[in-house]
């Protein structure tokens, strides 16, 4: 294993060997952390020659995938809405589902000069990031019950230089921030695995993402019930309720929202795969 061409090709076989998906663009993404170049570089660099230090690198990345250790935690850094996120075991992984919770309220948004924003779990603070990026008047409120996720997202709103419009709060749900309605809108993506399903996860997922951010109890819908009887006490009249649900979640978490007389407008927003992902609700005026 001298030349990066023959790392890549290692690193491949190492992969396939153990069974993980998609082992050719999982190896090219760790040669490409390592050289530090993007992904569409590295046929450029094949015949380059990596450094002792950099092979030590690849077999300790690649060993802690065979453990399945997720890509995104041994790389320590994702992608999400084109933005980079540092990520740590302590978040939830961003997934490119959520980005349609960001674009649902970047699209009933982009008219205001300096809509308040509050995010419920927001972990790495991924949905804070991309709407304080793309709302450039906003103001945004993140939460979270971990102190360890909120120490992860305070250095991505700097990495991604958006600290001085996003406050993080640490707590549980709403009560502890909402004694006035002050916000334009309200975003979360809550846990809403039921807690049964998390042993027949992904390992990546079951055994190395926080269940803090996963685990929505029995039905998977413990947290949308405060979350939705709470919300319109923060939301100004006319302000906008977005949660991301899981898939086949939508119709139930509808009916929760059409029960409650403070919403009304709802709406289901579908992911790029088809399925119901985020639902909309408005406070009355
Ligand atoms: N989308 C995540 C998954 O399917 C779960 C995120 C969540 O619970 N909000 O693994």
């Amino acid at each position: 294993m001298s030349t990066l061409a023959d790392a890549l090709a290692w690193t491949v076989d190492a992969l396939r060997d153990a069974g993980i998906p998609n082992p050719r663009a999982e190896a090219q993404w760790l040669l490409a952390d390592l050289r530090c170049v993007s992904r569409s570089e590295l046929p450029l660099h094949v015949h380059q020659v990596l450094t002792p230090t950099q092979q030590q690198r690849l077999q300790t990345a690649v060993g802690q995938r065979l453990k399945r250790v997720p890509l995104q935690q041994v790389l320590g850094q994702t992608e999400f809405f084109s933005f980079p996120f540092k990520i740590t075991p302590h978040v939830l992984i961003p997934r490119p589902e959520t980005e349609i919770l960001v674009e649902t309220l970047v699209n009933r948004l982009k008219g205001h000069s300096a809509p308040r924003i509050l995010d419920i779990g927001t972990g790495s603070g991924a949905v804070a990031v991309a709407l304080a990026h793309t709302l450039p008047g906003s103001r945004i409120v993140a939460t979270d019950l971990s102190a360890d996720a909120l120490q992860t997202a305070r250095e991505n709103v700097r990495l991604n230089c958006v600290a001085d419009r996003v406050a993080f709060l640490q707590g549980d749900l709403l009560s502890p921030f909402c004694s006035r309605p002050v916000f334009h809108a309200l975003a979360s993506n809550p846990p809403y695995i039921p807690s049964a399903d998390l042993a027949h996860l992904q390992p990546e997922v079951r055994d190395f993402e926080p269940h803090l951010a996963l685990d929505g109890g029995p039905d998977g819908l413990r947290f949308y019930r405060p979350l939705i009887s709470q919300a319109g006490a923060c939301l100004l009249r006319g302000g906008w309720l977005a949660l991301e649900v899981a898939d086949g979640q939508a119709p139930r978490v509808a009916a929760l929202l059409s029960r409650c007389s403070e919403f009304r407008q709802i709406e289901t927003v579908r992911d790029l795969g088809g399925i119901e992902r985020v639902l909309l609700a408005r406070k009355r005026r």
